[in-house]
């Protein structure tokens, strides 16, 4: 057995235990050394039982006099065990928790830790921490500062700590890193560094121990990800795409809009791309609404004047949709077909999108399609442009699959998902950056307002108003309770809007929409919004982020505090996408102070990135990057504020890459990084 031996293996763990041990994302032995604590207990003064005073939080260690159950008046359970020692006597208590007492027998040495309490001449413990002192062996639960550790059903703490000195006690946990650095950094060895943080002898040396662990993860993501930027830049292409300056330019003047200046200077970025004989590899980030589909039709444009073809790819059906429809739109006067393609929507003889028909004129230029473009039998031979929509939703995997059916294509993913700049560049190192941080002229700001609950009525009484006097249309999201769409989700959606149609809009329209409901089903629901045949859609957070319903102007979100700020924003970014005046009202559940003060950065910031980064300064990363995080290795450790170690580890990435790029003077390394496959690390 090793490390990265399944955790099953171990002495007391097993398949139940392993079952367990998964919802904490442990699978492997070494997993299990990176599952953190996130708190300490500081148990280390050690007293004898005369001297400690009142309130005190101390352990105490003495020999077991009586040990026993008793049961109350109204059947609950007491157990009281008394312990002495040289100077005395204290009395350990706990309820209804019958097997302490089978653990415990009288005469063991036990070690007990809580908060004393004196009644009288009485010295007690209410519920402590206990441990059977064995000579020769070191305490682990009492006595010191004790690591508490993110815990699920049937795992406690106890146990945890318990498994992990197991092995740290019994695996061989070789060095990795290069001796150089961890002199430069002051960085302790591995093994002193998972001592440090599971067995520290003072809070000192905690953090250094951290510090290591969050550099080696960061490490790990740099190297993967300059290997992989250094991988594509070696590609050549024989015919860099020509750009026709005076054609695009009359593209963009038959636009009804103006381009905003972020779009012109992103759409440089892109066709100066599109002219080197490298192909690009880019990242467009850009808020909901901020106009990143035109840019990408321009792309899509210069393309198709060089003769060759475009693919987009969206996360769904209905995005899909609805990109077909506005590059018909744009497109289509200017002699490019389009095609689509979904699971619903299939054309025949499209796997060849070129040679989709016989005749010149059935080609096709520019193919828009789902997932279902990924299908064996869809064939992109004379694919020169691929654009990625909402680019979080896919694979690593299902982007190279694309990548592969181009010919060498050009790539360019489009994310709304907002993200502090140093961290995109983190994240995506691999790629790219180009930033739209405007929003068109005349956009009326999003009016958000915090709604405390003695005015849920009268904003109900509001959002009547507003539909009807205004025709507007109003989405209603409830709560976040899981991370996917699951029953709970989908059974409080259902719910919540049985309520709001049977006893708050009884005179209104209302429709329902969640992540069970077929495909083609959800294209008619909110087709039939778009058309005003409903007032309100009742939906649960996972619903398409791109759409775009013009009437719809009132956002309502249920149990607001549950989300990211940044999440938040993206909900509100699905009104307001033209000139109308549109509304945000957070709803709160359980309120407190903090989540108020946090929410109300909504009423006051409309820019996407800088609430997420206000999100990592309360929240934490965490908590903010959990929904694009799937790989069960990313970033445990570290953190995305932390700018000094993700430079560190930029830098010492790229040296070790150019000095030694298949890092074969470190093997260990090496087996490491062919362990955490990109896909576990790479977020998207
Ligand atoms: P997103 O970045 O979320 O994909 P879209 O590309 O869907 O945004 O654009 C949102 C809306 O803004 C569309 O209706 C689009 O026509 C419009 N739009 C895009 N650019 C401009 C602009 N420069 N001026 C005015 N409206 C624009
Ligand atoms: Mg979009």
């Amino acid at each position: 057995m090793n490390l990265s031996s399944p955790i099953q293996y171990i002495p007391k763990v097993g398949p139940v235990m392993a079952g367990r041990l998964k919802k904490l994302n442990v699978l492997t032995v070494e997993d299990l050394l990176w599952h953190l604590p996130f708190r300490y207990d500081d148990l280390s003064l050690i007293s004898k039982i005369a001297t400690v005073q009142s309130q005190e939080t101390v352990t105490a260690i003495g020999t077991v006099v009586t040990a026993k159950n008793q049961y109350t008046r109204n059947r609950k359970q007491i157990q009281t065990v008394t312990v002495k020692d040289e100077t005395g006597l204290l009395q350990a208590i706990w309820f209804n928790q019958p097997f302490i007492i089978k653990n415990i027998q009288v005469g063991d040495q036990l070690a007990v830790s809580g908060t004393v309490e004196k009644i009288g001449s009485k010295t007690q413990i209410l519920s402590p921490v206990y441990e059977i002192v064995v000579p020769g062996k070191k305490l682990l639960h009492t006595g010191k500062i004790i690591p508490v550790y993110p815990e699920t059903e049937g795992i406690s703490s106890k146990w945890l700590r318990g498994r992990i000195d197991y092995i740290i006690n019994n695996f061989k946990i070789e060095e990795y890193l290069p001796s150089e650095i961890l002199t430069k950094y002051n960085f302790p060895e591995i093994l002193s560094a998972f001592k440090n943080i599971h067995q520290p002898e003072s809070m000192q040396p905690i953090d250094n121990g951290r510090q290591r662990l969050a550099f080696d993860e960061l490490l790990t993501l740099e190297i993967i990800q300059q290997t992989k930027r250094r991988e594509w830049q070696k590609q050549i292409l024989s015919s860099p795409l020509k750009i026709d300056k005076t054609k695009i330019s009359e593209f963009i003047s038959s636009l009804p809009f103006n381009l905003t200046k972020s779009q012109v200077l992103v759409t440089d970025e892109i066709l100066s791309d599109l002219a080197k004989n490298k192909p690009m590899n880019r990242i467009l980030e850009g808020d909901v609404g901020s106009g990143k589909t035109v840019v990408g039709a321009i792309a899509i444009y210069a393309t198709y004047l060089n003769g060759l073809n475009s693919v987009i790819m969206a996360p769904t059906e209905i995005l899909a949709e609805q990109h077909f429809q506005t590059l018909k739109k744009l497109l289509e006067p200017f002699g490019l077909k389009i095609g689509l393609l979904t699971s619903s929507h299939k054309i025949s003889r499209i796997h060849n999108p070129c040679l989709a028909g016989r005749q010149a004129e059935s080609r096709i230029n520019v193919l828009i399609g789902t997932h279902a473009l990924l299908e064996k039998k869809v064939n992109l031979d004379k694919v020169k442009l691929i654009i990625i929509d909402e680019q979080h939703r896919f694979g690593v995997k299902q982007r190279s699959i694309l990548r592969e059916k181009g010919d060498t294509p050009h790539v360019l993913t489009m994310t709304a998902t907002p993200i502090p700049r140093t961290i995109a560049l983190t994240l995506y190192g691999d790629l790219d950056l180009s930033v739209i941080n405007e929003m068109p002229m005349g956009r009326k700001t999003i009016k958000t307002w915090v709604v405390p609950p003695v005015k849920r009525n009268l904003a109900y009484e509001w959002i009547r108003k507003q539909i009807l006097e205004n025709e507007s249309q109003a989405f209603i999201v409830c709560p976040f309770i899981e991370p996917s769409e699951t029953f709970s989700s989908i059974k409080a959606a259902t719910e919540e809007f049985i309520k709001l149609k049977k006893q708050i809009f009884p005179d209104l329209k209302l429709a329902l929409l969640h992540g069970n409901i077929k495909s083609k089903e959800k294209i008619q629901i909110l087709t039939d919004f778009k058309n005003n045949k409903y007032d309100i859609l009742v939906a649960t957070p996972v619903v398409e982020v791109g759409i775009d319903i013009p009437r719809a102007t009132i956002m309502m979100i249920e149990a607001a505090e549950r989300f990211g700020l940044a999440q938040l924003h993206q909900l509100r970014g699905r009104v307001g996408r033209n000139d109308k005046q549109a509304y945000c009202l957070l709803f709160t559940s359980m309120e407190t102070k903090t989540d108020i003060t946090r929410l109300k950065y909504m009423q006051t910031t409309l820019d996407g990135p800088k609430l997420a980064e206000l999100d990592l300064k309360i929240r934490g990363p965490g908590n903010i990057f959990g929904e694009f995080q799937h790989g069960r290795n990313f970033l445990k450790v570290a953190n995305f504020s932390d700018l000094e170690i993700i430079n560190k580890a930029k830098n010492e990435a790229q040296k070790l890459i150019s000095c030694d790029p298949k890092l074969d003077k470190f093997p260990i390394l090496k087996e490491r990084l062919k362990l955490s496959t990109i896909s576990d690390i790479v977020p998207n």
